[in-house]
């Protein structure tokens, strides 16, 4: 059987089909209901721009992507698709039924799985994006040896996930994992969900981006004059003590984050991803570990804290979007 997982993100849909368990395709397949897959099982993958704008515009691009994967699956002798999972940048409510809120796809109260299941006859599986994201780097990433895991992702914002055992942590009201709004300084800047000091608002990408445009080296370095993470970072790269500091602060951030929530969580591998995180690692990985080593709580306790760097790419969440739908 092959399950297919899409990641709809602001601009594109990245897709990968895989072999799931009890198919003739598989090749490493885990023990019965394991979340555990081997790179060798992405049969094929796919990036494409979308438009979406309202539900019914989402239903047209993800059945149009479906079909492109099912027709390389064919070209590439494989079975077609049998269920698919779909990760997006959205409030849902806890059965994962109905999109709530999804700003960058301008859809509201949209009962997406229903409405996809008609349209393509195949059992359909959402999640959030940073859900998907981690589920990918469990089944075959840098989680893939442990039995739980955190994702702290540094994007535009910042995601967070839960996963243990192979499931993702959903919550009460869907909520779960947001862990981009953990708190770590009342008195910081306000974020984009209107609280103060949350770890979006030192760490995301747009924070950044605010930081940058006060640092006259990062400015320099902006060809319109309009810095981003990048250009801050450049400037640190390059010396600067302010654009230092800006990221030394975004690291500090994580770390602070992390203090929080690794006595409620207690993972057994923290994974580190997104655009942000991954391009400035060089950077914000020392402080973090320094951070984390000289601060960390429950320092008695023996605790092996591995950090681990995201190692799927671009294809992280659409990845664990087709292994949650094999889970189905
Ligand atoms: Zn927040």
């Amino acid at each position: 059987m092959t399950v297919a997982g899409f990641d709809i993100g602001g601009t594109k849909i990245a897709g990968a089909a895989l072999a799931s368990p009890g198919g003739a395709a598989g090749s490493a397949v885990g023990l019965g209901g394991s979340s555990r897959r081997a790179e060798t099982d992405v049969l094929v993958r796919s990036h494409r721009p979308h438009r979406i704008h309202g539900p019914e515009s989402l239903v047209d691009a993800v059945e149009a992507n479906v079909r492109e994967l099912d027709e390389q699956l064919a070209a590439a002798g494989q079975p077609s698709i049998a269920a698919v999972g779909l990760g997006l940048a959205a409030w849902m409510t806890r059965d994962r039924e109905t999109v709530i809120w999804a700003a960058h796809l301008g859809v509201r109260d949209a009962p997406v799985k229903r409405m996809l299941e008609e349209r393509l006859g195949l059992p359909i599986v959402l999640d959030n994006d940073a859900d998907c994201y981690l589920m990918g780097e469990d089944a075959m990433g840098a989680a893939a040896d442990a039995s739980s895991s955190i994702l702290i992702a540094l994007g535009t914002g910042v995601g967070g996930a839960y996963v243990a055992d192979g499931r993702p942590l959903i919550g009460a009201h869907g909520l779960a994992g947001e862990l981009g709004h953990v708190t770590v300084d009342e008195s910081g800047p306000r974020c984009s969900c209107d609280a103060f000091g949350c770890l979006e608002a030192f760490a995301g990408g747009n924070a950044l981006r605010r930081d940058a445009a006060s640092v006259p080296a990062a400015v320099a370095l902006a060809p319109d004059g309009a810095p981003t993470a990048e250009h801050l970072a450049n400037a640190a790269r390059a010396g600067d003590a302010e654009a230092v500091a800006a990221m030394d602060r975004a690291g500090w951030a994580v770390a602070a984050g992390l203090r929080r929530l690794l006595p409620a969580f207690d993972p057994e591998v923290v994974v580190l991803g997104g655009t942000v995180m991954l391009s400035c690692a060089d950077l914000l990985l020392p402080v973090i570990e320094r951070e984390l080593g000289e601060h960390a709580p429950l320092q008695g306790v023996p605790q092996p804290r591995r950090l681990e760097l995201a190692r799927l790419g671009g294809h992280a969440a659409a990845i664990g979007a087709a292994v949650l739908a094999s889970q189905r």
